[in-house]
């Protein structure tokens, strides 16, 4: 249970000065959050500030500066009667010289209640010289003495989203602030005051209302705390799943190898150097007697497949039972077209078993689960429900493509003793990050492609071109080629998107015919997969898509991929695109249509895209050049982000984080001492709530 101390932080945000339920839903937005509580708004760290400091007088004030001033009203010159819409100006000085104020569109009653002539005021905002005078357009701030005592002269400024204005969140998190109770320290107090870290309470203070501009840089002692602070709940949730993980003992798990020699036999190529490396590694892991926890990293394409389907040999030649778990049904499917023969071939018995299987065949696929009589399920999340049973699951492989959490792994390796778990990842994860990810895990990477690949020719043209792209498509298709052409999806409403892309589709189908389909994320599965199956086999040659195409769609034929405003999407993202075609032995193109003009960062990583196809380096560029965690487009994806630790930044900090979340749980594995408790607040604060679950389940 979360300690009633920290309710007032998970309280609505509507609990805030001037949140309503409109604004609530921008808030949602803003911080990526259905219903966002009090917390999420002081973890929402400023992005600058506002630097009012400069108090110069009137002679010495540069234009364009922010000042603020302190000054006499002198006079008010409304708008003549016979021209309304002129500003309304107010005059003003000190003993340096004049200063005059105008007003757009403004209330006069309001003005001079504001600034009655012969006061003094301090008025802040920018100067600038018109017609040789010194004017400020709509001051930022107007204040008499006993306002300016508490005027803030620096002020954060936050990322906004539309609608949501910079006065509306300072309101809300001055509201905020004063909610923060005093907590327990939970970080190791030497390193704290060592490191002269303040507290929780008062780094979220000095961020929100800094003194200086320097208070809300990212190296700032009061970030650095913070990051360090969500750096260590992460790792001690991994830590924890570990833990859990572990005193579950393992269970040795060999066999002779006889039936991955059968599968190997079935293939019609022979594994690459990293694809047999990562299979040894495997059987090393499942022979031991503690559970195996593995990462497959592996570019698109690399052949991940198989040696999950050899992973899965190994245990069922001992009479045990495997599930890989894929994060949509499309690639379930996949999966289960490229398992099926060769597991036929080597008399593994296999399912699918999907959300949409419902009635007498499912129920017979459970029961034959049940059984033991099926080796191998491949499925989607529809195998971590309740009536969902195994025989003896011994090897739970998740291909997540950074769509499924901690606790959906779990999930699945609580349905057998001591499971031993694969993760496939198609993502290359700089190995900077992967312990951020997926914490303590072994990994083998897979970095060859399968022999004869040929190079991807990729090349980026303005949308103004889309014409000529058109054009290349359509002598395409009548030299029989198969193409993709992706719309993006990210508008803030599906429907629009969808709008866009069926608009695209309408307008390639007048072009091309019957040869053009369309399959997109709100069709009914039967539908899609039709579409899907006409593209496979040739029927259709030009399959128009939403981003739904983006994991697993195994179509060797295909050879040209089109992706519509490629600006708008990840560089990650836009790989995995990419790597839908040059699947085949056919020369591929893929054509990164962007909408101009770029930015720096825009034209850079269209250009690392043109340069190369080595996964691993194009994650590394990624890191450089967004230095976020958002890396793997994380908001899409739903992985657990971050929302104050800046990778660049405070990476460094990662592996102490991971050191003192080891050295808690060996001290107090329970979190029941002082610290301990500490730590859970530090866990619920960050979103780890299911990392404790796991400490009271013991
Ligand atoms: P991934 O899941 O890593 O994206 P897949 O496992 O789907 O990649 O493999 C991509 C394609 O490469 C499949 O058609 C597969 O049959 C083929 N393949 C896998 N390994 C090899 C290999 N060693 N040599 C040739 N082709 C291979
Ligand atoms: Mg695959």
């Amino acid at each position: 249970m979360r300690a009633p101390v920290l309710n007032p932080l998970f309280a609505s945000i509507t609990s805030l000065p001037g949140v309503g339920p409109k604004l609530a839903v921008l808030y949602g937005k803003l911080l990526g959050r259905d219903e966002p509580r009090v917390i999420d708004l002081l973890l929402h760290m400023p992005s600058g500030t506002i630097d009012r400091r400069a108090r110069p007088r009137l002679n010495e004030v540069q234009p364009g500066q922010i000042v603020t001033v302190s000054v006499t009203v002198e006079e008010h010159r409304p708008a003549p009667p016979n021209r309304p819409r002129a500003p309304y100006r107010i005059v003003t000085s000190d003993d340096t010289g004049t200063l005059t104020l105008t007003f757009f569109h403004a209330r006069r009653d309001h003005l001079e209640k504001l600034l009655p002539v012969g006061e003094k005021r301090y008025v802040s905002g920018t100067a600038e010289f018109y017609d040789g005078m010194l004017q400020m357009v709509h001051p930022d701030r107007v204040v008499d003495e006993k306002g300016f005592a508490d005027l803030p002269l620096v002020e954060p400024v936050y990322p906004l989203t539309e609608g949501l204005n910079l006065g509306n969140v300072r309101r809300a998190m001055d509201g905020a602030l004063a909610r923060v109770p005093a907590l327990p320290e939970w970080q190791d107090e030497a390193w704290v005051s060592r490191e002269r870290l303040p507290p929780f309470a008062e780094a979220l203070r000095s961020l929100h209302k800094p003194q200086e501009p320097s208070d809300i840089a990212p190296e700032s002692l009061a970030w650095t705390r913070l990051a360090f602070d969500e750096l260590l709940a992460g790792q001690l949730a991994l830590a924890l799943m570990r833990a859990h993980m572990r005193r579950q003992a393992g269970r040795g798990t060999s066999s002779e190898g006889l039936l991955r020699a059968k599968v190997m036999k079935a293939l019609p190529y022979t594994l690459t150097h990293s694809q047999q490396q990562a299979v040894n590694d495997i059987v090393n892991d499942l022979a031991l007697p503690q559970r195996m926890l593995r990462l497959v990293q592996g570019d698109v394409g690399s052949g991940k497949t198989v040696v999950a389907l050899i992973a899965a040999a190994t245990v069922i030649e001992a009479g045990r039972q495997a599930a890989i778990m894929a994060p949509t049904e499309i690639l379930a499917r996949q999966h289960f077209a490229t398992i099926e023969p060769l597991a036929k071939v080597a008399g593994i018995h296999v399912a699918l078993l999907t959300g949409r299987d419902r009635g007498g065949e499912r129920k017979a696929i459970l029961d034959r689960l049940a059984l033991g009589e099926i080796d191998l399920v491949v499925g989607t999340h529809a195998l971590f429900q309740d009536e969902v049973l195994f025989h003896d699951l011994a090897l739970a492989i998740v291909d997540e493509q950074h769509r499924f959490g901690v606790h959906q792994r779990l999930a699945l390796t609580q349905k057998g003793d001591a499971v031993d778990v694969l993760v496939l990842t198609a993502t290359p994860i700089p190995r900077t990050l992967v312990l951020t990810y997926f914490g303590d895990m072994d990994i083998s990477e897979l970095r060859e492609k399968p022999p004869g690949r040929q190079p991807i020719d990729t090349r980026t043209i303005a949308l103004d071109r889309v014409g000529d792209v058109e054009d290349a498509i359509g002598r395409a298709i009548s030299e029989g080629k198969r193409a993709y052409w992706v719309c993006p999806l990210v508008e803030e409403s599906e429907k629009i998107d969808l709008a866009a892309a069926e608009a695209r589709y309408e307008d390639l189908r007048r072009r091309f015919g019957s040869k053009v389909d369309l399959v997109h994320g709100k069709m009914k599965a039967a539908e899609k997969d039709a579409a899907m199956a006409r593209f496979a086999s040739g029927q259709s040659q030009l399959l128009v898509a939403t981003t739904v195409i983006e994991v697993g769609v195994d179509v060797p034929e295909a050879t040209i991929m089109v992706i519509e405003h490629a600006e708008r999407f990840g560089l990650a993202q836009l790989h995995q695109l990419r790597g839908r075609v040059g699947r085949g032995s056919g020369k591929s193109t893929c054509l990164l249509l962007y909408k101009g003009p770029l930015g720096e960062t825009a034209k850079a990583r269209l250009a690392i895209l043109r340069e190369s196809e080595d996964g691993f380096r194009i994650a590394e560029e990624d890191l450089r050049l967004r230095g976020e965690g958002d890396l793997l487009g994380t908001r899409q994806s739903g992985l657990p982000g971050f929302s104050v630790a800046r990778l660049e930044i405070h990476g460094k900090y990662l592996g102490a984080a991971r050191d003192d979340a080891k050295l808690i749980l060996e001290r107090d594995p329970q979190l029941q001492t002082e610290r301990g408790q500490a730590l859970r607040h530090l866990l619920y604060l960050f979103g780890k709530d299911e990392a404790i679950k796991l400490v009271r389940a013991g």
